[in-house]
């Protein structure tokens, strides 16, 4: 293991800051692969999960079984770790300015579009590279306007090039599930398998620019714009969602650290004895379809309904109590399909966002993420 710190903005005078990579098999080799953890800095899971693959992939080293690269952060967000509020750790938005970590990652594709006209040929391989050096320069020429932005682009410079990206959250209270680029579904399908996953989530752009889809999502849409030309689809990334924020366990972290070391093997960047792929617990399913369950009225959440439940359209996800009346409202599912996730909250305003259900029936359109 290789260990490279990378030198961040300060958030004050004095007040140093940076990121930790730890690097894995050969510099340069391919596959290359990213994975980061607690991009959201109070989802620990990840974390947990990027502890016990460092253990796995060092072993793997020493064994020399490493045949691509492998780049690891364990803690992708130092500004989120350090902010605390009366005790709470906030790690999911920017204190200072009210922005989600995971989101307003640059969209690079008009600028790669630019750089690369004229230049692409028959060679898909050839053609690969050329993107892959397009987005590195127009990354590096994105001014980053503040210590935050500064640290997205520190990110997302060690995961631009890679060929699978994998992003480690959880929910709140949740099973485990992951987000990927409608064409990854296949190529991530094992993994979603491999995880255990109950729900596996699809879209093309899910608004707000997250930090899987500004790995994934160029490569589709200038394999679109340049229809003459082959352009392989150059990274498959996705967000995974480790289950719920407490779900901080040896037994858990080691099962998903074995699943990605499986999955790593499959792809050739380790080397080993093909592993067996499980039954999927769960079809692909479009973001789209996936349906927040709301508060009809403000009150004390009761929950009728587990993460993991298989429900129907018009199923009881929660009861809502007035506190004063006693009158109780009833917070339904506007879908068939799994509770994957819901809130840690057990009081809500109406409204409020309860749960989640994994739809079959793409029904929602605009900005597909929560906050
Ligand atoms: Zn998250």
């Amino acid at each position: 293991m290789r260990t490279e710190q990378i030198a961040l903005s300060p958030l004050a005078p004095g007040a140093s800051l940076s990121l930790i990579a730890q690097r894995f098999g050969e510099a340069g080799a391919r596959p290359q692969v990213y994975v980061q953890a607690s991009l959201h800095a109070d989802e620990i899971p990840g974390m947990i999960a990027a502890h016990h693959l460092r253990e796995r992939l060092t072993a793997l080293e020493a064994e020399g079984r490493i045949k691509g690269e492998i780049v690891l952060v364990p803690a992708a967000n130092p500004i989120g770790l350090a902010q605390r509020v009366l005790g709470d750790h906030i790690g999911r938005f920017n204190l200072a300015d009210g922005v989600n970590f995971n989101r307003g990652y640059p969209h690079l594709v008009p600028k790669v579009a630019e750089r690369i006209e004229g230049k692409l040929t028959g060679d898909g391989e050839a053609n690969l590279r050329l993107i892959r050096e397009a987005l590195g320069a127009e990354l590096d020429a994105w001014e980053a306007g503040n210590p935050a932005e500064v640290m997205k682009k520190a990110l997302l410079t060690l995961a631009i090039g890679a060929d699978i990206v994998l992003d480690m959250h959880c929910d709140s209270e949740a099973v485990t599930h992951l987000y990927t680029h409608t064409r990854s579904a296949e190529a991530l399908a094992p993994l979603s398998a491999l995880l255990g996953a109950r729900a596996y989530l699809l879209a093309e752009e899910s608004g707000d620019e997250p930090f899987d889809e500004a790995c994934s999502r160029p490569w589709a849409e200038l394999a679109d714009r340049f229809p003459d030309q082959p352009i392989p689809f150059g990274c498959h990334s996705a967000t995974l969602e480790f289950r719920g924020e407490r779900d901080v366990t040896h037994e858990l972290a080691r099962a998903d650290a074995a699943a990605l070391v499986d999955f790593l093997t499959l792809r050739g960047v380790i080397s080993g004895e093909t592993p067996e792929v499980p039954e999927p617990l769960c079809e692909p399913t479009p973001l789209a379809a996936s349906e927040p369950v709301t508060a009809p009225a403000t009150g004390i959440v009761v929950f009728r309904a587990d993460v993991g439940d298989q429900v129907k359209a018009g199923d009881v996800i929660a009861e809502i109590i007035d506190p004063h009346t006693g009158a109780a409202a009833n917070a339904t599912a506007g879908t068939d399909g799994v509770m994957f996730a819901r809130i840690l909250l057990r009081f809500a305003t109406q409204g409020m966002r309860l749960a989640k259900v994994a739809g079959t029936k793409a029904t929602r359109t605009g900005k597909l993420l929560s906050a």
